[in-house]
Formats: C-alpha cells, structure tokens, sequence
C-alpha cells in the first residue's frame, strides 16, 4: 500500500518523497486504523489524508472549518487532476443536491463540506446514500472548547459518523498538541482505538537560546548592528514596551518599524508593508503582529519579554527562517516577565480550571528559559514528540562550553530549607532565609530561628534566587500554581535528600 501512496504523491502531487510524519500517518490510515494527526502548519497535513481519500474506495469526506480554505484545496486538487468538490452555504440547496448526486454516481473522490451542514437533517440523508470510507477531520481542535477556536457544529460529526451504515475509517488533524484538546479530539469525534502521531514540529534551520541577565536593550541594539542587513522581529509584551524600544532603536540609525493594536489600521498596514517588501527590515511589534505574516527571510526573531507559554512563544519564534535557511530564536529572559505573566492570568476572566491550567503552562515557559538541557528537546518534548535526540548541537545550551558544575550540596542545602518552611513560602523568602538577611517578614515569622537560616549567607539573593530557578526548571523544585506560588520539593527532591542523585548545572568560568 506504502508503494502505492508513493506513487500516488510523485504523479498526482510532484513530489519525491514523503515526509518524517506523513509517512506515518498515512501508513495507519491505509492499516484503516483511525487516526489523529498532530502537525504544525506547513508540515503537510493535506497530503495526508488526500492521498489515503485516492486509496480507499468511495468518496472521502473532509470536513474542514473555512469556506475560503476548502475552494483553494479543491482548486488545487483539479490542477493536479483529483476530481473533488466542496459544499457549503456559499451553494443554493440545488447545487448542493447536484453535486452530490454526482458524488453518489462515483464522480469525486473528495467531498469537502463545512461542519454546519451537518447540522441540517436534509443534508445528513443525502449523505447516507453515498459510500464514504474516510472521514478526515480538519482543524480538529475546533471540537474542543480548550482550542482557539471552538466550532460548536464539530459535536455533530461523532454522531453523524455512528449514524452512517458503514463506519468509515476517521482521521483527525491538527496544529494543536496540548494534552485537553487531544483527548477531546479522542472523545467527541468518538475515535475507535486510534494511533495518534505528533511529528514535524522540529525546524532545525532555527537556533534556539535563551539568554538571562543582559542588558536587553543594549543586546538587541548589538546584535542588529551586527546582523546588518538581516530582517528580524522583536517581540515584547506591552504596547508600551514596543514604543519605547522602536524609538530607542530609531535613535540608534536603525530601519525598524512597529507594530500592536494601539495603531490605526491604516498606520500598521503600512508597517506591515514596509516590513514584508524590506523597506524596513526590522519591526518591533506585539503578539498581534504575525497572523498571517508570511515572511520567508526573517533572519531572527527575538523576544524582549517571555511569552505567556510554549505553544505561543514558538509559533512567534517560528516566523524566523520560513526559506529554510539558518535563523535565530533569542528568547531575553527576566523574572519581571513572569511577575507580569501571572498577573495577566490572574486578572483575566478565566474560569478557576483554566486558571490554574494557565498558570501551569506560564511555569512550563519559565522553565524552558532556566533549564541547562537541550531547548530543542524541551521544545519538541513540550509539544509531545519522542525520540528526540539529548542534544541538537544547535541551540544555546548544547553550544554552551561553560564549566559543569556539581551544585549537590547546594541543592541539599535549599531542599531541606523548603523543607522546613514547611513548603508555604515563595522563592523570594526561601532565598531571604537561606542568605540569612533581616528582612522584616522574616524575622516576624521567626523564620531566623531554623537550622538552615544563613546556610548560603556567602551567596547574593539574586544567585540564591536563580539557584531555585534552576532547581525548580529541573523537577528539584516546584512551584505551586495561584496568585502566590509557594516553592515545594519537587519529583526529583527525594534522590537528592536521600543522597542518591548527584546535581550538575553549567555555570559561567570565573576569570
Ligand atoms: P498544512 O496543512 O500542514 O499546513 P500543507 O498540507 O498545506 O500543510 O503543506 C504545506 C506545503 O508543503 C505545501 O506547499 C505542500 O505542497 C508541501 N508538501 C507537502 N508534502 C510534501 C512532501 N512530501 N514533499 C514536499 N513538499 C510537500
Ligand atoms: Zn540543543
């Protein structure tokens, strides 16, 4: 069957090989194993399912979330000579009708329709009298009220595939790879035991780092001037954040535009512009500029505050190196950025389960800046991949020739401190007592009073805070989700208390 897919991919689609994830896919989908298809955007997620559609017999249903979308597949199904068609409210009842009588007499092989009508009891009997062996689900993640975009017709399709006298095989595929809407797209599309695949997230042409304690503004200036003639986009958090930097950069000489919802939409058109035909190569923008953004050389993306959460920081850090050529992703890393991370939870409408669900998240993206091991190994781990390599060798920590440093004793020391602060306490005052300082809390709480109090007085606050950072990256340490993280032992504390692990961090040599 494999060799036939192939063949099926050079002659129709023009293309020699398949690709890591595809392969995959569509070797389950051809086992008529249901399946579900994690990507991100532009890994192919198309040819996955239309190659398995010209296999089966029948027609292929995909149900697919956007009018405009489905007539630009089927348009480029017919230039590579695929019979398809779509059907959606853009079509009077008649046409609609016409079309699938042709598709009952075998005229197509896929059948394009938009969720909606599945709502619409005339058309679901239509749908029975044809033969369909494969339902593909796009954009699954719309069956989930945890995706962005939430489709309430999608809860229509589980059934509507019970209801059909012979159950077709089901495929479900996605950019989305968070663990709530994957086990929605399981339930309510009611999949039968189905093979699920994460793959393609990898984009080795980009160089992950991450960088703490610069002077940001002045590495950014820096870094442009010595990246002359690159196109970049700096991302911060704030409109304001974006002003100032745009104006510093200004005085500075550089061509750099900008970019957030504060402007008219006249004026970020034109920065827009400016920045896609290279008149300005360099934008400074909020979160809000990208949809849509198809840039093939930005050379470097870098984000002057952290972003909310993985999914997030990487869609933005994947602007970078679309032309497949080498690029950048910088992430500047300051514990500010959290503080105002969680705010920006807290203060939100969210409900309570969300909230904490946010908050998880914000520590995954924390720990991704203080971790020592691999970023493409967190990054891909994050998103659900196996089999990743230890390390990539191209990204700031496995280029990092620091000293590795053994810190068990360190480790020991602050472990058996949140030990004894009983786990109630936040990073802040765990450092306090540990340095042994007479900050005023402290003493009311009589914290001075515990055997671990002073026990890193040689330390500076800010080393001692970056310590449990670390700790708490590595699953030393935890942080406890809410208004006010409290620092508890983490999975890997007993190990370490216990004397059977020994800890290593990569630190700066001193001169
Ligand atoms: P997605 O739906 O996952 O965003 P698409 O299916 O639109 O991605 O594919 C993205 C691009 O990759 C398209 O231009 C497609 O033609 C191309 N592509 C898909 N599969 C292959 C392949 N095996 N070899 C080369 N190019 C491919
Ligand atoms: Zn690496």
């Amino acid at each position: 069957m494999m060799n036939q897919a192939l063949d099926i991919l050079k002659r129709y689609f023009g293309y020699s090989q398949f690709r890591k994830g595809q392969n995959k896919v569509i070797h389950s989908l051809l086992q008529s194993v249901d399946t579900v298809a994690i990507m991100p955007t532009g890994a192919g997620k198309s040819l996955s399912y239309q190659i398995p559609a010209l296999l089966f017999e029948g027609v292929t249903l995909v149900i697919s979330p956007l009018i405009s979308l489905m007539k630009d597949q089927v348009d480029s199904l017919h230039d590579a000579g695929v019979s398809a068609t779509f059907i959606n409210s853009s079509l009077s009842m008649n046409e609609a009708w016409e079309r699938i009588n042709k598709a009952r007499k075998g005229e197509y092989k896929l059948l394009y329709v938009a969720p909606e009508r599945l709502e619409a009891e005339s058309f679901l009997s239509l749908l029975e009298s044809l033969s369909i062996s494969f339902v593909a689900v796009d954009e699954a993640h719309c069956v989930s009220q945890w995706g962005h975009d939430f489709r309430p017709s999608y809860r229509k399709i589980g059934t509507f595939v019970e209801s059909l006298p012979h159950r077709p095989i089901l495929g479900a595929f996605t950019a989305t790879a968070t663990e709530e809407v994957k086990e929605d797209i399981v339930h309510l599309l009611k999949l039968e035991n189905p093979q699920v695949f994460i793959t393609g997230f990898d984009r080795p042409n980009l160089k992950f780092s991450t960088l703490k304690g610069e002077n940001k503004k002045f590495f950014i200036s820096d870094y442009c001037l010595q990246h002359r003639n690159e196109s970049g986009i700096i991302y911060a958090a704030t409109r304001k954040e974006v002003d100032q930097l745009q104006t510093y950069l200004k005085g500075k000489g550089f061509l750099v535009g900008k970019y957030h919802a504060g402007m008219s939409d006249l004026d970020r058109q034109k920065s827009q512009e400016a920045f896609l035909f290279d008149k300005t190569p360099l934008i400074v923008a909020t979160n809000a500029f990208g949809m849509g953004i198809d840039k093939s050389n930005v050379r470097f993306v870098i984000h002057y505050n952290m972003p909310k959460n993985m999914e997030a920081y990487y869609q933005e850090a994947g602007r970078a190196g679309r032309d497949g050529e080498p690029a950048n992703c910088i992430l500047l890393f300051s514990p500010q950025d959290v503080v105002l991370q969680r705010y920006l939870i807290d203060n939100n409408i969210f409900n309570p389960e969300r909230k904490v669900n946010e908050h998880k998240k914000l520590q995954d993206m924390a720990d991704y800046c203080h971790t020592a091991r691999c970023l493409r190994k967190e990054i891909l781990e994050y998103f659900g991949e196996t089999d990743i390599p230890e390390e990539c060798g191209n990204c700031s920590n496995c280029t990092d020739d620091r000293d590795i440093v053994d810190i068990t004793l360190d480790t020991q020391k602050i472990l058996s401190c949140v030990l004894r602060m009983r786990e109630r306490f936040g990073v802040n005052l765990v450092a306090e007592v540990l340095k042994g300082s007479g900050n005023k809390k402290l003493m009311e709480l009589r914290l001075n009073q515990l055997s671990t109090y002073g026990l890193m007085s040689e330390r500076t606050i800010q080393e001692i805070k970056d310590q449990i950072n670390y700790l708490i990256a590595e699953d030393y340490l935890q942080l406890s989700t809410g208004e006010y993280p409290v620092v508890k032992c983490g999975r890997k504390a007993v190990l370490v208390l216990k004397g059977n692990e020994q800890v290593f961090q990569k630190v700066l040599r001193k001169a």
